[in-house]
């Protein structure tokens, strides 16, 4: 006899986590929800809808094999989909894990679902509270420094291994030259694959995998292949290979197919048996039980009206080159868009230093900017693009997350990415026709911005810096220009 039904959402695909970890075989019935709205709501890439849908529907169909009830209910909305399986069971209790966004909770909420806490991370939200109320500034290292010791990774007598905590300065080289990057892993595609692709109309590619199984694949190639590299080009971007050294793990941790601790136990164990070098390790693992951990534990902490925050009043429309690679002949920013176009991923310094950037310095509003990056990117959810878009990438909270604004020039671009040999525009130059953008409205921006950030001991040096330009009032007219070339894609 059925006496309850278990909630589980897109992106809760743990079988031993959230409201599965207690289940009864005898009284229980498992319930997904696909809901139309998710796929017609909004302009989501469809490779992003695609991997949601089809990583679903092949774990119902691991958990029906191992003999578990389960319904996949299509509705219009997630309440139909509730009423429906309510339809067939009669009015039981339905249970869920807290879900992961301030919408979905309240609307859960007001359902009257049940919850159970949400331990697909490694943070329990209440955990997080404590240590952000005893802190005066949140700063994310000295949440991952209590984090290694909480967890107890590479951690011997309250010493780090290695004897650092963070060897940041031994990473961020440029592009390497001459390199062989490993091949990328394809993930083939099956039945379940193929049905969800022609209901959505959409030729997938082969990057992500949707089953669990795919999921410790892509780890354990990410072990065997890139773990050692990791560390020293995490911040380079290359013209010849999109994915470099990274995990491509975001979509998995964040959908429940890979839990952050399977991941961690990995990466140690490759590093206690001599496969890889410290400083790439801890790298990763900063990033993993660090800063995933944190931008959750911020979402939460900082509440749902954070999202909303505009600190420098920029009010300039998307820009059309977001949503068409076509749109721009800045070649860094066309080819980021076009990664994107293709596959719905780029890592994490094309996200902060090209698109934030470029959003940041011509005072893109963040709320289009974000609400962009939520449709784009097959790894998005509100708990991680909100703190990211808004605290790291477009600096619209004053800086309660971070102590000054992402903003560079082409210098940085120049040095960290190989896209601006044969681009149009001289990172070098910053006014005139020839100028790179970026360093034009780099300087702009600064101007544009000087009292407040003068303020700012981090920023002080490179407000002073404009002192030194003698060609202000042209960089300003330039600037100008720029942001209405870029606003009619023509620049
Ligand atoms: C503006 C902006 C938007 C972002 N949006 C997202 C997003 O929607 N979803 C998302 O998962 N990540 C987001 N990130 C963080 C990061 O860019 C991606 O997690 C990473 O690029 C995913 O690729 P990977 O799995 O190969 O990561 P790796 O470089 O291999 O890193 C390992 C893991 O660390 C975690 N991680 C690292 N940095 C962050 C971070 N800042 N926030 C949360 N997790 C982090 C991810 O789980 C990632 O899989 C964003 C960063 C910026 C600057």
């Amino acid at each position: 006899m059925t006496s309850r039904i278990l909630y589980v959402p897109f992106d809760h695909l743990n079988r031993n986590k959230g409201v599965l970890k207690d289940r009864n075989p005898k009284t229980d019935v498992v319930l997904l929800v696909e809901s139309a709205r998710m796929i017609t709501g909004r302009d989501f890439h469809k490779e992003r809808l695609f991997f949601l849908i089809s990583s679903a529907r092949h774990f119902v169909q691991e958990l029906k094999a191992e003999g578990i009830k389960v319904e996949y209910i299509k509705a219009a909305t997630t309440v139909a989909g509730l009423d429906k399986a309510k339809s067939s069971y009669g009015d039981l209790p339905i249970y869920c894990a807290e879900p992961s966004s301030f919408r979905s909770f309240a609307q859960l909420t007001e359902y009257g679902v049940n919850f159970v806490p949400n331990d697909l991370f490694l943070t329990s939200r209440q955990d997080f509270m404590t240590w952000a109320k005893s802190q005066k500034t949140y700063v994310m290292e000295n949440f991952y420094r209590a984090q290694r010791v909480r967890l107890d990774i590479l951690v011997n007598a309250g010493k780090p291994e290695g004897g650092q905590w963070n060897f940041d300065a031994d990473n961020r080289l440029p592009p390497p030259k001459d390199y062989v990057w490993p091949e990328y892993l394809y993930h083939e595609r099956d039945e379940i694959d193929l049905e969800v692709a022609k209901e959505l109309d959409y030729t997938p590619t082969k990057t992500w995998a949707t089953t669990h199984k795919g999921a410790l694949a892509q780890l354990d190639n990410f072990i065997t292949n890139h773990l050692d590299g990791f560390g020293p080009y995490e911040d380079a971007v290359t013209k010849d290979n999109w994915a470099l050294h990274h995990s491509l793990l975001s979509p998995y941790l964040n959908n429940g197919l890979l839990d952050p601790q399977v991941a961690i136990d990995a990466v140690v164990k490759a590093y206690e048996s001599g496969k890889a070098r410290i400083q790439s390790v801890e790298a990763f693992i900063r990033q993993v039980i660090g800063w995933r951990e944190y931008v959750n534990g911020m979402y939460w902490f900082l509440g749902e009206d954070y999202k909303y925050k505009n600190g420098l009043n920029a009010q300039l429309p998307l820009l059309p080159v977001f949503r068409n690679s076509k749109a721009t002949e800045m070649n860094c920013v066309s080819s980021v868009v076009k990664d994107i176009e293709d596959r719905s991923w780029v890592h994490h310094i094309p996200r902060l230093m090209i698109l934030s950037n470029l959003a940041l310095i011509t005072g893109t509003n963040p709320q289009e900017f974000l609400d962009w990056m939520r449709e784009a990117f097959i790894d998005a959810s509100d708990w991680v693009m909100v703190p990211n878009v808004i605290g790291m990438g477009v600096h619209a909270d004053g800086g309660i997350m971070m102590t000054k604004p992402y903003a560079a020039g082409g210098a940085y671009i120049s040095r960290m990415t190989q896209y601006c040999k044969g681009c149009k525009y001289n990172p070098k130059l910053r006014v005139g026709e020839d100028a790179c953008p970026f360093t034009t409205l780099y300087w702009d921006f600064l101007d544009r911005h000087k009292e407040e950030f003068v303020k700012n001991h981090r920023m002080s040096q490179q407000v002073y810096g404009l002192k030194k330009l003698s060609d202000l009032e042209e960089l300003k007219v330039r600037a100008n220009q720029v942001i209405t070339g870029l606003s009619a894609g023509q620049i």
